[in-house]
């Protein structure tokens, strides 16, 4: 379509529907069985549209593929092993990541996704009567996850320029959660900072989402050692490009591990599939693959950071696989829509303090070349 067909066109609400909360109490149908329903506002993943002629900007998936290994890794299994059931310690790919990360096998757990394993930490550390603490704005699963469990929460304001201030965190809490780098923000906090929250809240599990540490971040993996109430996140979803398999992991004590592990397997014994288990040790096992395509994606990010400057747009130092920018002149919602109808797509929150910026996930130059000269074209003819 035509860029000022787009362009006039704009109104159009395309956005996803937004769960309304408890729309069913409101309206008086919760009688008789539904009385005993849970009652949950999911959170709503970003659109996973079908089609080939389309740019995908906006889930932050790695836009190359895995190493040959993990394909050939699923391969090679047998037809039997199929039959059986997973190894529901998911050993081997514990162990791998432990000596990856030079720890004991029994200071790493595995899970469905990073969502999976943060749903099971919520569960399992955030099980007192005081707040546990979050940003204002940061992934919008933390709070789906606290009022699924009902959970009490607070969320704690970032400056303005979307940095943390240590000492919001520096008083009673239930707990403490925050990426780093944040998300959708990609701003990064330094270790000293995360180490002064983790060291003024010895009774309370502070929880590091480190889902985009790869692509440039310090990950605060040297204070496990110290901090038995540090538990890290990661996912292989990002800089590992395996969305598609579901495979994240924690890092921290025995003792925390420990607790994840009973709730784990008081919760589903085999959340790990038999060809995720496989395509994750393959994956660990090619190093020089990973540090490539970190390479490969952190640069392109940083050209796209300058071209989006050029073009007007202003937004955080992203140390993430995403850039989150905003233009003066134009509507994030806007370029949204005239973006998701030119078939690029990128994530837009209508939500207070970040509705006027766009998180546009990094793909590879061709791609993200695609995405310049639409904004270019769209910027010039919109004057
Ligand atoms: N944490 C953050 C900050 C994220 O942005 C995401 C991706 N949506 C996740 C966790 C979950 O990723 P996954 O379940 O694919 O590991």
């Amino acid at each position: 379509m035509e860029i000022s067909a787009i362009i006039k066109r704009n109104g159009k609400n395309g956005l996803p529907d937004k769960p309304e909360a408890g729309e069913k109490e409101r309206n008086g149908l919760r009688m008789g069985w539904e009385k005993n329903v849970r009652n949950a506002v999911p959170y709503t993943p970003g659109e996973q549209p079908g089609g080939g002629n389309i740019i995908k900007l906006n889930t932050n998936e790695n836009p190359y593929p895995p190493p040959p290994g993990v394909l050939e890794a699923v391969r090679n299994l047998e037809a039997a092993q199929y039959s059986l059931y997973p190894d529901p310690d998911a050993g081997a790919l514990r162990q791998c990541l432990a000596d990856y990360y030079g720890v004991e096998k029994e200071r790493v757990f595995v899970g469905v996704g990073s969502d999976d394993v943060l749903a099971l930490s919520f569960l399992t550390f955030f099980n007192g009567g005081r707040p546990v603490l979050f940003p204002d704005i940061t992934y919008s699963f933390y709070d789906v996850w606290a009022n699924l469990y009902g959970i009490p929460y607070r969320t704690v304001p970032l400056r303005e320029d979307f940095t943390i201030d240590e000492k919001d965190y520096m008083c009673e809490n239930g707990g403490i959660i925050f990426p780093n780098p944040n998300a959708p923000t990609g701003v990064l906090e330094p270790l000293d900072k995360i180490e002064a929250i983790v060291r003024a809240n010895p009774n309370a599990v502070v929880i590091v989402d480190e889902a985009y540490i790869d692509f440039g971040g310090e990950s605060a993996l040297p204070l496990l050692d110290r901090y038995e109430n540090l538990l890290l996140v990661r996912t292989f979803s990002k800089s590992r490009s395996l969305a598609g398999l579901r495979i994240g992991f924690a890092l921290g004590s025995k003792k925390l591990i420990g607790y994840l592990q009973d709730v784990k397997f008081s919760f589903n014994s085999y959340t790990m599939n038999l060809p995720s288990l496989a395509a994750g040790a393959a994956s660990i096992a090619d190093e020089p693959y990973f540090r490539e395509q970190l390479r490969k994606v952190t640069q392109v990010r940083e050209w796209v950071k300058k071209e989006l400057q050029a073009l007007g747009f202003s937004g955080t130092d992203s140390r993430s696989n995403f850039v989150f920018v905003t233009h003066p002149k134009i509507p994030a919602k806007d370029l949204f829509l005239a973006l998701r109808e030119a078939g690029i797509y990128v994530r837009y929150f209508e939500k207070p303090r970040i509705d006027r910026y766009l998180r546009i996930s990094i793909g590879t130059r061709e791609q993200m070349h695609a995405l310049l000269i639409f904004l270019k074209q769209y910027i010039t003819e919109r004057k």
